[in-house]
C-alpha cells in the first residue's frame, strides 16, 4: 500500500488550497503535498467563478478595509465573525496586488490601475474582474502556474481523502482512495489543511461542480473539529431555469445585470423587487438573500413563470448595446434560440455557496491542534449572508493564513507521528467495500435522493415539520450506508466513489438541517416561515458537533 509522508497536507487544491501550498512554502515548510479528487487546480468552484473580486483597493473611487468590513458585517446580517471578516477584508488588497504581480490579468483602466466595478451590496465600486466569465479561470491556472514552479509541493490529483487520522489529540495526516486504482493510501502529515470547498452539491439546483458534495465538513466533524453558521446555505436569485442551455454557467446572468441593468418580472409582466424592500432602479443592487425571497414568494402566490421561476428579460436594452457588452455569448445564445433583445428567459434561485463551516480561529486553526481550514470550508467571516465578490478573495486570503500558521506549526515538531495501526479501519473499510457486495439500493441512487430531499425541505425557506422530515430520513440513510450495493472492482469504480461521496454528503446535510432547525428565527440566508423575525436573541453562530458514536448536534452557542 502507498504510504506517503509530508511537513504539509491540503485537502483540495482549489483559490484555498492552492494559495496555501505557496504561503506555506514560503514560511519554511520543506515538503506540500496538495491532494484533490479531481484535478490539481481544476476541480471545484474557483475555476468556475464568473467574475468579481472584492478588495479596497481603492483604485476606482476611495475605500479601505474598514468600509469593505461594514458592508461585509452588514450583508452578514450581524452574525459574522468580526475578527475573521476583518482578517478577510485587511488582507484582500495583499493578495489581489500579489496575483497581480503573478501576472493574473486584472481589467485595468486607462490610467493603469486595476478596474472596479460596483456589485450588490458594496458601497462603492470595489470589485475586480479578468474578463467576462474568466476571472475564475484566470485565478486557478495563475494558481497552478506558480504552484507549479515549486519542486517542494506535490501535485496528486485523483486521490480523495476520505478520512483524516488523530494520535493524541492532534491531527496526523489522512487515508485516501486513489480513484484510478481503487486502492487506498495513507498520509502522515506534521499539519492539515482542509481547503475541500463548500457543499452545494447536496442540492438538486446548484451551481456546483461535481466535487462541491461536503466532504471538507465531513472530514473536520469526525476529526473532532466543530463547524459554525451551518444551516447559511446561500442560493443565488437568478439561476438559468429556461430555455434549456448546454455548456454555458447557470449563474451567468450576473455580469448581464451588473453591466446592463436588466428587469425582474413575474409571470404578468410586472416589476416586484421594490414590493419586497429593494430600492434597485434600474442597477444591480439587491443582496442575493432578498431578491431569493421575492422569486420565491412571486412563484408561491402564483405569480410565476411557466417553469416556476421569473423572468429576466433585457428586452429594453439596444441590441448594439447588448453585442457591444457581451458580443461572443450574444452569439452562443442565438445558438440556443435565445435572442434577449426580444425575449426574456427565466430564473430561478440555486444553491451557489455556503456561508457555514470549520469553526476556525484568525490563524484558520480549528480547535483540534494541527488541523486548519481555508475558503469555502471554513465558515463564520460571512455570518448569515455573503456579499458578491468575497469568496474569491476569502480563499486567497485564508488559503494565505492557513498555509503560513500551518507551517509555523509543522516547524515545531520533530517528525510526523503516524502511530502503529493508523488509519486501520480507514483503510479496511476501502478494502471491503472494493470487494462489491449486494444490497438495499445504489450510492448513486441515494445521492439523487439526497439532493431532491435537500432541495425541497432544506431550501431557502424552512419550517420544523419539513427539517424534521428531512432530519429522519437523513438519519436513516446514514445507518443505511453499510447495505448499500457495491459494484465490486477497484480501478476507476464510480461506485465506490459514490459511496465516499454519499457518506460526506450526508453528514454534511444533517449538519446544515440540525443547525436550521435549532435556528428559531429567519435571519439572511435562512428563512424560517415559521418564525419569519429576526430575533436579537440569537445573533450568536450556532456551533455543530459530532460525538464519538457519529451523533451530530447543532445549537450550542459559539
Ligand atoms: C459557478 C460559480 C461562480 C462563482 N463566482 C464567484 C465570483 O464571481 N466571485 C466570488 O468571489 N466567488 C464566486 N464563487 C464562489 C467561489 O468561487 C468559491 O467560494 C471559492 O472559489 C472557493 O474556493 P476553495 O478553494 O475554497 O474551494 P474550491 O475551489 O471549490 O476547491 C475545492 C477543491 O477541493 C477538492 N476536494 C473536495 N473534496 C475533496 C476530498 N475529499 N479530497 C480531495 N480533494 C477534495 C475539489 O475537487 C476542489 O478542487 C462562484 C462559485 C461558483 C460555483
Amino acid at each position: 500500500m502507498t504510504h506517503l509522508d509530508t511537513d504539509i497536507l491540503i485537502v483540495g487544491a482549489g483559490g484555498a488550497g492552492m494559495y496555501a501550498a505557496l504561503a506555506a512554502v514560503r514560511n519554511g515548510a520543506e515538503r506540500v503535498l496538495l491532494v484533490d479528487k479531481s484535478l490539481v487546480g481544476r476541480g471545484g468552484a474557483t475555476v468556475m467563478a464568473q467574475m468579481t473580486v472584492a478588495a479596497a483597493l481603492a483604485a476606482e473611487s476611495p475605500d479601505d478595509p474598514e468600509l469593505h468590513l461594514a458592508d461585509t458585517l452588514a450583508a452578514g446580517r450581524g452574525l459574522c465573525d468580526e475578527t475573521l471578516a476583518a482578517a478577510l477584508c485587511e488582507d484582500a488588497p495583499a493578495r489581489i496586488r500579489e496575483m497581480a504581480e503573478w501576472r493574473v490579468g486584472w481589467a485595468c483602466r486607462d490610467d493603469g490601475r486595476i478596474a472596479q466595478v460596483i456589485a450588490p451590496g458594496h458601497s462603492r465600486p470595489r470589485c475586480c474582474y479578468v474578463d467576462f466569465l474568466n476571472t475564475g479561470p484566470a485565478v486557478a491556472a495563475t494558481l497552478r502556474r506558480q504552484v507549479g514552479r515549486i519542486a517542494t509541493i506535490r501535485r496528486v490529483s485523483n486521490l480523495a481523502v476520505t478520512d483524516l487520522v488523530t494520535a493524541d489529540g492532534e491531527a496526523a495526516g489522512a487515508v485516501a482512495l486513489d480513484l484510478a486504482a481503487g486502492e487506498p493510501v495513507t498520509i502522515a502529515a506534521k499539519a492539515t489543511v482542509i481547503a475541500a470547498g463548500g457543499l452545494t452539491r447536496i442540492y438538486r439546483r446548484s451551481s456546483a461542480s461535481a466535487n462541491m458534495g461536503g466532504d471538507g465538513y465531513a472530514l473536520a466533524l469526525a476529526a473532532g473539529a466543530e463547524l459554525v453558521d451551518m444551516e447559511f446555505v446561500q442560493f443565488f436569485p437568478i439561476g438559468h431555469l429556461a430555455p434549456r442551455l448546454v455548456g454555458m454557467d447557470p449563474i451567468m446572468w450576473d455580469p448581464f445585470r451588473y453591466k446592463l441593468g436588466g428587469r425582474l418580472l413575474n409571470g404578468a409582466g410586472n416589476e416586484f423587487l421594490a414590493a419586497y424592500g429593494s430600492d434597485e432602479a434600474g442597477a444591480y443592487t439587491t443582496p442575493r438573500d432578498l431578491a431569493t425571497y421575492a422569486i420565491t414568494k412571486e412563484v408561491e402566490a402564483g405569480r410565476g413563470s411557466p417553469h416556476g421561476g421569473v423572468y429576466l428579460s433585457f428586452e429594453h436594452v439596444p441590441r448594439a448595446a447588448l453585442d457591444a457588452a457581451f458580443g461572443p455569448v450574444i452569439l452562443r445564445l442565438a445558438r440556443h434560440g435565445i435572442d434577449l433583445a426580444r425575449a426574456p428567459v427565466e430564473v430561478s434561485p440555486i444553491a451557489h455557496y455556503h456561508m457555514g463551516g470549520v469553526r476556525i480561529d484568525e490563524r484558520m486553526a480549528s480547535r483540534v491542534p494541527g488541523l486548519f481550514a481555508a475558503g469555502e470550508a471554513a465558515g463564520g467571516a460571512n455570518g448569515a449572508n455573503r456579499l458578491s465578490g468575497n469568496a474569491i478573495p476569502e480563499a486567497l486570503v485564508f488559503g494565505e493564513r492557513a498555509g503560513r500558521f500551518a507551517a509555523i506549526h509543522a516547524g515545531r515538531r520533530s517528525a510526523a507521528a503516524w502511530p502503529q495501526g493508523a488509519g486501520a479501519e480507514a483503510v479496511a473499510q476501502i478494502r471491503r467495500l472494493a470487494d462489491g457486495r449486494d444490497g438495499v439500493a445504489s450510492p448513486a441512487a441515494r445521492l439523487d435522493e439526497l439532493r431532491g430531499l435537500m432541495q425541497a425541505e432544506v431550501g431557502p425557506f424552512r419550517h420544523a415539520a419539513g427539517l424534521e422530515r428531512a432530519l429522519t430520513r437523513l438519519r436513516a440513510m446514514r445507518a443505511e450506508l453499510p447495505d448499500l450495493a457495491i459494484v465490486a472492482g477497484r480501478a476507476c469504480n464510480p461506485s465506490l466513489a459514490d459511496w465516499f461521496e454519499l457518506r460526506a454528503g450526508l453528514i454534511a446535510a444533517e449538519a446544515v438541517t440540525a443547525a436550521a432547525l435549532a435556528r428559531r428565527e429567519s435571519r439572511g440566508a435562512h428563512q424560517r416561515e415559521d418564525f419569519p423575525e429576526t430575533d436579537r436573541a440569537w445573533g450568536r453562530g450556532r456551533v455543530v458537533r459530532m460525538a464519538r458514536d457519529g451523533t451530530i448536534s447543532a445549537g450550542l452557542e459559539r
